[in-house]
């Protein structure tokens, strides 16, 4: 449990899905570790079997995030690596993607939308998107080397000021020159009166250096929460284009997008466009990219492959959704060599 613990520390808001050794208990019943895989017991069965196996041990919000998620996934060809879902038990209306392939929705989004699993893979296809298109990776890397970049142009911008202030040293030392040279007070006292003026200088330099890095950094973050927009226009995108290859309804990429709008917040977060916008830009795109020809492509890509299984991830708490290879590396082993 402590090992757990320590593996999630990332995640500590977040509270356990469900009771771990539930899930493990009912994913192998006769292993003692959690991840398993049930690659194993499904090898040599019939694919709607993994799915009937999947209904009767998994919680019904998860069951269905499963089965959506696993047919996107090989509707898209991103079945190549994992996945994993996690539902989160908060009534907020949100969602996101984190930790490499980590899908999170939260429990107020599902039961807004319940009933609607359309809804929902729209929704799940916008988070595959964001990690798709690395927009989680990239963010605060780039954040951290702007930041570092606005300092260094604020310290160039002020070096001019800061050489002054230098001139006024070299000043002193000619001032400290002459109180050794003539002795007595006057030396002294021009001496004193030149630090106290380099001090200044100095004072003024570091604080126009603080004033520039501050307001660049406000036009930084501007400029973030634009680009924070347009990946979410990006991800909306490619969340309808992944959803509707997978077979679902186009309409529900416009059903989440009013649940969103629902939310107080979704209006004014500066990092996520208007929620009107994005609708007018989703129907933009369904004309474009019409559902019936997409779900026609992701049918034959779906049909050349096989359901795909889960465990119980190695972080503890989430459902992984396994590559096409399955979720065991040991069966994959003896695949290869078999003695
Ligand atoms: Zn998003």
């Amino acid at each position: 449990m402590l090992k757990i613990k320590t593996v999630l520390s990332t995640l500590t808001a977040i509270t356990l899905l469900l009771p771990i050794q539930q899930l493990s208990v009912k994913a192998n019943p006769t292993s003692s570790e959690n991840s398993t895989s049930t690659q194993q017991t499904t090898d040599t069965e019939q694919p709607k079997n993994i799915y009937s196996q999947a209904k009767e041990e998994l919680p019904e919000d998860l069951y269905a995030l499963y089965r959506i998620l696993e047919r996107i996934v090989r509707a898209n060809k991103l079945d190549d690596k994992p996945w994993r879902i996690l539902i989160i038990p908060e009534y907020n209306i949100n969602a996101f993607a984190t930790n490499v392939n980590l899908i999170a929705l939260y429990n107020g989004i599902l039961d807004q939308a319940a009933g609607d699993a359309s809804a929902i893979a729209c929704l799940v296809g916008h988070e595959i998107a964001h990690h798709t298109e690395k927009h989680i990776a990239l963010a605060p890397v780039e954040k951290a080397a702007l930041i570092a970049k606005i300092r260094q142009d604020a310290e160039e911008e002020v070096l001019a000021e800061k050489q002054d202030a230098q001139a006024e040293a070299t000043g002193l030392s000619v001032g400290g020159s002459a109180a050794r040279i003539f002795g007595g007070r006057t030396g002294r006292v021009g001496a004193a009166i030149l630090d106290n003026v380099i001090r200044q200088r100095l004072k003024e330099a570091h604080k126009r250096i603080d004033e520039i890095v501050a307001q660049k950094k406000e036009e930084l973050e501007e400029t973030l929460a634009e680009e924070s927009r347009n990946r979410e226009f990006e991800a909306d995108e490619i969340g309808y284009l992944y959803s509707a290859k997978a077979g679902f309804e186009a309409e529900g990429c416009l059903r989440m997008m009013k649940v969103l709008g629902q939310t107080p917040s979704a209006e004014f977060d500066t990092t996520h466009p208007a929620v009107p916008k994005r609708i007018e830009a989703l129907k933009d795109l369904m004309v474009k990219f019409p559902a019936k020809s997409l779900a026609e492509e992701g049918k034959a890509l779906i049909s050349q492959t096989q359901p795909l299984t889960y465990d119980l991830s190695k972080d503890g708490k989430s459902l992984r959704v396994n590559s096409s290879r399955g979720g065991s590396s040991a069966n994959d082993v003896e695949r290869l060599f078999d003695n």
